[in-house]
């Protein structure tokens, strides 16, 4: 169909409706006429009526078969083709522009469904574009995340190492002390106090000993008892986190108390990750205790079947006066969860008796630099760093406030051999559910 412009287009009013208005006058017209004429020669009224109903079939034929052809032309004709190009863009064809139409009313039409088409182009490529820089904005969040655990992984380290470092710096100093009463007794010809300076100096030669083998343990992948490759043995991490942080003064006047079950199972992953959480926790507990004099950090350890599911809890943005915990049944680990095919896990809790954590960072509590501390005084790194390591482990963590007051966080970790010694295969393991943290 030849293209026209909008000034030479014509109207489907004028089209259609004048000329039928037109052959209906014209038809009347004729109608009287041949009526006047013709009556002179008519003798009764049923002549009449007789003649008068042929003139109108006659008039009603003409109409019908030129108005079909008219409308037929000037309106059904041109929908078909715009359904039929319509019908094109929807079922795809995007680039797809339906020819342009004689008509006023039905160009404005094509023009419609034309501009519609072109608009639906532009939104998809503004829509890949934007999944494209979404893609790139969430790479670049994924790399600088890794980056700021890597560097404040390293700063950790880092700052251990200078307070050790500090902390052998005085046992050292006591040993070479009693070494030299040792020695001067030894030279002087008088040996009592002597053995009694030796046994001192073993004592803190251990203590070295000691502080220098938590170190090691700590940086170094794996660890002497090949826990990093049969699983961690969580009350030995444990107990090794807790020489540490004694011997590095970290935890100062806290009473700490460790409680832990009996045949504990190893559990997967790099004993690193679990250290660097728990001093992260303890540490937290630590400054939340500052103002105290007698504060409890209290840590434990248990293993319990693993049926999926986390019990469901509440959650910090739960309104106070309802409960909705029976509501998290449904919900669902995702598929790649180590949580989803494992029969057991162990549960490592640690709670404090502190002030518990400020209610308005509960809902973001594992985001990175969400704090309540002063500049300089913390960054808010802590809890995501610990909740990453977590994640290595493949396990959750939970953080909430204790009703008896104080904070409580809970490490659920999955069994390394998968712990399907209850007979269910992990690999069968039905839909799971859990709370994210
Ligand atoms: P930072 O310690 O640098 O602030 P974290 O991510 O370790 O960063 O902790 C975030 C915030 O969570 C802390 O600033 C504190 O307000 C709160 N928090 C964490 N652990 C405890 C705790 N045991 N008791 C009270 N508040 C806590």
């Amino acid at each position: 169909m030849a293209a026209s412009s909008p000034s030479s287009r014509t109207s489907v009013r004028r089209e259609l409706l004048l000329p039928l208005g037109i052959l209906f006058f014209a038809g009347f017209l004729l109608a009287l006429v041949a009526l006047a004429l013709v009556l002179p020669l008519l003798n009764s009224p049923g002549q009449v009526a007789g003649y008068m109903a042929v003139i109108l079939a006659a008039d009603l034929t003409v109409l019908f078969l030129y108005g079909r052809r008219l409308v037929d032309r000037i309106l059904l004709r041109p929908l078909d083709r715009i359904m039929a190009g319509a019908e094109r863009v929807a079922a795809g064809e995007y680039e797809h522009r339906i020819p342009r139409e004689d008509s006023d009313e039905m160009g404005r039409l094509v023009e419609s469904v034309n501009r519609m088409a072109e608009r639906l182009v532009e939104d998809r490529k503004r829509l890949a574009e934007n999944v494209r820089s979404l893609d790139e904005a969430n790479r670049e969040l994924v790399e600088t995340t890794d980056q700021l655990v890597r560097t404040a992984r390293l700063a950790s380290v880092g700052t251990m190492a200078s307070g050790i470092a500090h902390e052998v710096g005085n046992p050292l100093g006591a040993l070479m002390g009693y070494l030299d009463v040792a020695e001067s007794r030894a030279r002087s010809g008088r040996p009592e106090g002597a053995a009694e300076a030796c046994g001192h100096a073993r004592s803190e030669a251990q203590r070295i000993d000691r502080i220098v083998r938590s170190l090691l343990a700590f940086t170094r992948p794996g660890s002497e008892d090949g826990s990093g490759s049969d699983g961690i043995r969580v009350e030995e991490v444990v107990q090794r986190v807790l020489d540490l942080s004694e011997a590095q003064g970290l935890t100062g006047s806290l009473r700490v108390q460790w409680e832990c079950q009996e045949d504990l199972p190893p559990v997967g992953g790099e004993p690193q990750h679990l250290e660097q959480v728990l001093v992260n926790l303890l540490v937290n507990a630590r400054d939340a205790l500052a103002d105290r004099e007698d504060g409890t950090v209290r840590l434990s350890a248990w293993s319990r079947p693993w049926r999926g599911r986390l019990e469901p809890r509440r959650r910090a943005d739960d309104p106070s006066d309802a409960d909705y915990t029976h509501r998290r049944r449904g919900e669902s680990l995702r598929k790649g969860d180590r949580l989803a095919r494992v029969g057991r896990v162990v549960c490592v809790q640690v709670e404090d008796d502190g002030p518990g954590i400020p209610e308005d960072l509960l809902p973001a509590l594992f985001d990175p630099f969400v704090t309540s501390k002063e500049p300089g005084e913390g960054m808010g790194l802590g809890l995501a760093i610990s909740a990453r390591m977590v994640q290595e482990l493949g396990g959750r963590i939970e953080g909430e406030n204790r009703p008896e007051g104080g904070a409580r966080f809970l490490l659920v970790l999955p069994a390394a051999d998968g712990g399907s010694e209850d007979g269910r295969d992990p690999a069968q393991s039905e839909t799971v559910s859990g709370e994210g943290r």
